[in-house]
């Protein structure tokens, strides 16, 4: 990334938002927030930190990572490339968001992890792990490729380690899949804030249309340039959200199934909020990408559509139609 001091950022910050001022902890830079947008131009409320963008209005209760999403509402595309270069690829301080600790604590691997892949096949924890991956259609070439590990710490043991790395081959977390059918959880995940994290972001190409899925263990069924939302939510205060808005990414939503009427319209609409591109990839017959074979995801990867809400508005009415029908 560009060397930027304080005096870079505050310039920059006042070419988008107007004059500000610096707030009385010296960290903070403090704007009018264009959401609320106050009549009184004194009211600055957004407070934007100089450092990493990551801001908050004290009003609104708008919050986000960076700036991007403010600047690709109210600010012009010249100002977006402005704010790539001075703020781009700063995994580490992008971790940083306004209210949050500094200290956020990175996922560490357990000390004895080690590669399934290199491990001794005579140890039934061992044995037990490849019978998993096998069953759900994996082989050793995605052992390699996904670096799955095993560690003997009880909390590890007898689980698929799969780690993630950042766009600089840091270690930025890594998910737990238990190998046992009636372990819980399912999946157990190291103590850290997942928002700063991008599942697998060493292997993404920004400029190229990115799918998100919910888990790590769907990403290994999809094609290059996917990443796991960890969960099913996704908005301003997520790393992902971001670097979609700074890099105008398009994006394939392929969530669960069981996602379709809920979370995936919701995600869907944010980003189109701020005009991503986005297509909906249907996996219901399936529940998820992880039950998929690749050949099946390539297939509903190929047939996504650009969510069209009239139609899902429509469904709705002719559910509660129907529903009213039966009274
Ligand atoms: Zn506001």
């Amino acid at each position: 990334m560009a060397i930027r001091s304080v005096s870079d950022s505050i310039a920059f910050y006042e070419s988008v938002f107007g004059k500000g001022r610096i707030s009385a902890n010296g960290i903070n830079f403090d704007v009018r927030c264009p959401i609320c947008a106050p009549s009184d131009p004194s009211k600055k409320k957004l407070s934007i930190r100089t450092d990493t963008s990551a801001n908050h209005c004290w009003v609104c209760g708008f919050k986000s990572r960076s700036i991007a999403p403010l600047i690709r509402k109210y600010g012009t595309q010249s100002q977006l490339s402005a704010f790539k270069d001075l703020f781009g690829l700063n995994d580490q301080a992008s971790q940083l968001v306004t209210g949050e600790r500094e200290d956020e604590r990175r996922a560490v691997l357990p000390p004895d992890f080690q590669l399934l892949t290199v491990a001794p096949v005579s140890d039934p924890d061992v044995k037990a792990a490849w019978r998993y991956l096998v069953g759900r259609g994996l082989t050793e070439k995605d052992a390699w490729y996904f670096k799955f590990g095993l560690s003997n710490e009880p909390r590890w043991k007898r689980r698929i380690l799969m780690p993630s790395f950042d766009a600089s081959g840091n270690l930025n977390y890594f998910t737990a899949r238990a190998i046992d059918k009636d372990r819980k959880p399912k999946y157990d995940n190291p103590d850290v804030d997942k928002n700063p994290v991008v599942f697998n972001d060493i292997n993404l190409v920004w400029t190229k249309q990115v799918v998100l899925v919910e888990g790590p263990f769907d990403l290994v069924k999809c094609p290059e340039n996917t990443t796991a939302l960890l969960g099913s939510d996704l908005d301003e205060r997520h790393e992902i959200f971001n670097k979609i808005l700074i890099n105008n990414t398009p994006v394939a939503l392929a969530l669960d199934g069981d996602m379709w009427e809920t979370k995936t319209p919701k995600i869907a609409k944010k980003l189109q909020e701020y005009d991503v591109d986005v297509k909906l990839v249907d996996v219901r017959p399936w529940g998820d990408p992880g039950n998929m074979s690749r050949f099946e995801f390539e297939k509903a990867l190929s047939e996504s559509i650009r969510p069209t809400w009239e139609d899902a508005f429509a469904h709705r009415l002719k559910k509660a139609a129907s529903f009213n029908l039966r009274f």
